[in-house]
């Protein structure tokens, strides 16, 4: 049998991993518990927990919680969930926030060997001492060169309150002071002076390096684990790499974007003696994989809040991205190149009119079916093995891995094809009523549950004479090019032995097909294709009457997040067959059995049993594959459709 852990064996992982061969390797997945998980997501869980399962090593669940405004304890929640639901169990869940004492005293520390210092700059002066075309060369602020002991003074006036937010924050001494000069190569220089220069060089220019925030004043402060004790709060940049290490993380796997930031994770490392200078082999390795993208998939969390609570173009929301880009500018976020780049959003507030155009919402939460949440995923009855296996299938490199959206639904269609069970379903039924046939009529036929899987075994299903079959599979009129039902016409039911022929049918009031009058048998002419059908029988409880929702792209444009978002563009752009809902479907008797049979078959992480609805799948036959819906109860049965049996089917 293939080693389950071959993806982690080869390729980049296998190189990242003999970069530092250490027995007891320990990875983290680091999530900010600022909103739900999405699917790109799926790709850091799988990698981090992937790779130490591969190696005998463990990872933890780390909540990167050092932003009181923004958490929120359904997304802690929530994100365990999801960590569970993919088939994984942290080693250990941590919290950056426990830890908060310990960086208070190591960046004390730091400042003691005069490696931060306070700095009273606004954002603007910041920017400007950063340097750049509008601001000439770099060059640091008088606050650079105060006391040590001055800038311990105010660091702890920081913590107790003498400043509002803005007014004072702790920048770590990185290469801001490092003047070209200093790694200008002249020619006499030796080959050992140049290339130490240049790599100077190479620091001095890094934005990532110009003295970055360590401590800022939060002006929503209250926090959710440590409560009103602190004021001051430490940035990614200073408490990743440390939270790291404290946890004896090895290899600290992270995508694309923080390449850049990885000299700073190593510098502040260094300062505090947590690694050896130019050496992995103590404290942990940062190395950096590509981002997980899906082409019409809209992941900002921003984006995803206008359409599951509406949204008002205008004041409200300008304001709370100006804050962000105070924030974000402060923080030099270089690292944000995804989807929620504050920077990027706040400047795009900022021109934002007020129009005060009014959007309702457009989907019903943060999981429907339509979003790519991995709630929403998960709702929609996507498998956790199908998701891991598609992350994997792409493979894990430094490339970002872009892909598009129909790539994402025929890995899913595979993996369901080898793995759920078959039901006979009818979307849009319209009843056949048989005439030559007694009105008791019951024929019980043993179907499988899947043709190519013997092992699922078998279910009986009722062939009677009143039967549905879809609207889709009859036509008024006859074609020559038809092959299924139609006046005149005969088609063949599957698993049914003998041949339908259609004698007529009626109409309803709605002017549309209400009944059809057919005869069964084997002196019936013979059909040429065979459709799905469902009989109707108490005793053998069906059909099962269900709300089928099938689901389309939410927007017209497959690239949504070129739309316009902030004037509300987007809203015009909305698929109006982004949902389309059978409310009259039935399902035949095997789906009982299916129910109570889910998960089945059992996928890694459904055993503890948290999965209830979201793993009662089927593949309709003819149809697509379905879930059952987590509102749906036995008196209302709702399915979602996973996917369709074949690219654009339209069903
Ligand atoms: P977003 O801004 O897209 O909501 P994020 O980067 O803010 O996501 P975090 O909670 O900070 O989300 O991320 C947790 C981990 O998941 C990080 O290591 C991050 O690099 C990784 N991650 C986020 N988005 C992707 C993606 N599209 N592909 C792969 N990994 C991702
Ligand atoms: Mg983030
Ligand atoms: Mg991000």
């Amino acid at each position: 049998p293939a080693d389950p852990n071959a993806n982690f064996k080869q390729g980049w992982l296998r190189g990242v991993y003999n970069e530092k061969p250490v027995k007891d390797v320990h990875t983290r997945f680091p999530p900010e518990p600022n909103g739900y998980l999405h699917i790109g997501h799926a790709k850091a869980i799988t990698v981090n927990f992937g790779f130490a399962k591969a190696y005998g090593g463990k990872c933890n669940l780390r909540f990167d919680d050092t932003n009181p405004a923004k958490e929120e304890e359904r997304y802690f929640t929530s994100i365990k969930e999801m960590v569970s639901w993919l088939g994984f169990s942290p080693a250990k869940i941590t919290y950056s926030s426990d830890n908060f004492d310990e960086l208070y005293r190591l960046a004390e520390e730091l400042i003691k060997k005069d490696k931060a210092y306070v700095c009273h700059c606004t954002a603007e002066e910041v920017n400007k001492g950063r340097g750049g075309a509008e601001h000439g060369p770099r060059s640091v602020c008088k606050h650079w060169s105060r006391p040590t002991e001055e800038s311990l003074e105010e660091f702890r006036a920081m913590r107790d309150g003498k400043y509002e937010a803005g007014e004072a924050v702790l920048r770590m001494k990185q290469y801001l002071g490092t003047k070209p000069e200093e790694y200008a190569i002249a020619e006499e220089d030796s080959a050992e002076v140049k290339k130490s220069k240049k790599e100077l060089k190479t620091l001095a220019e890094n934005p990532a390096m110009w003295d970055v925030s360590a401590y800022r004043i939060k002006k929503e402060n209250y926090h959710h684990r440590t409560g009103d004790k602190w004021r001051i709060y430490p940035t990614y940049e200073f408490t990743h790499c440390l939270c790291d290490s404290f946890e004896g993380i090895t290899h600290s796997l992270c995508t694309v974007e923080f390449e850049t930031l990885r000299p700073a994770y190593n510098w502040l490392l260094e300062a505090l003696d947590h690694k050896i200078p130019g050496s992995e082999e103590k404290g942990p390795m940062q190395r950096e994989y590509g981002r997980l993208n899906v082409e019409g998939t809209i992941l900002s969390k921003r984006r995803i809040q206008m359409l599951v609570e509406g949204a008002t173009i205008g004041s409200k929301a300008a304001t709370d991205d100006a804050e962000e880009l105070a924030d974000a500018v402060d923080e030099v976020k270089l690292a944000e190149a995804g989807d929620d780049n504050p920077v990027e959003n706040a400047a795009a507030a900022k021109t934002t009119g007020g129009t005060g155009r009014t959007i309702p919402p457009v989907v019903r939460d943060w999981d429907d079916p339509r979003l790519f949440t991995l709630v929403a995923i998960r709702r929609r009855g996507v498998p956790p093995g199908a998701l891991k296996k598609f992350v994997l299938d792409l493979g894990v490199t430094k490339a970002g891995a872009d892909t598009k959206l129909h790539i994402l639904d025929a890995s899913i269609r595979t993996y369901l094809e080898r793995t759920v069970p078959r039901l006979l379903l009818v979307l849009d039924p319209i009843k056949v009523i048989i005439d030559n046939v007694p009105d008791d009529f019951v024929e019980e036929l043993e179907v499988p549950f899947d043709p190519k899987d013997a092992a699922k075994g078998t279910h009986k299903i009722p062939f009677t004479k009143t039967i549905y079959i879809d609207r889709d599979d009859f036509r008024e009129v006859d074609n020559p090019d038809f092959f299924r039902l139609a006046p005149g016409k005969s088609v063949g039911l599957l698993y049914v032995p003998h041949p339908l022929f259609c004698e007529s049918f009626t109409k309803g009031p709605d002017g549309r097909v209400a009944e059809i009058r057919a005869k069964y048998g084997e002196d019936q002419p013979a059909g040429k294709a065979r459709i799905h059908w469902v009989g109707e029988s108490a005793a053998h409880k069906t059909p099962v009457r269900a709300e089928a929702r099938i689901f389309n792209p939410l927007f017209k444009n497959p690239r949504p997040n070129e739309l316009d978002w902030k004037n509300g563009g987007y809203y015009d752009n909305i698929n109006p067959e982004s949902e389309i809902v059978y409310p009259n479907a039935m399902i035949e008797s095997g789906f009982h059995e299916i129910k109570q049979k889910a998960p089945w078959p059992k996928e890694e992480g459904e055993a503890e049993g948290t999965t209830g609805n979201y793993s009662v799948r089927f593949q309709g036959l003819r149809t697509a594959f379905f879930c059952l819906d987590k509102e749906a109860t036995d008196d209302k049965i709702i399915l979602n459709r996973i996917v369709s049996l074949k690219e654009d089917t339209g069903k």
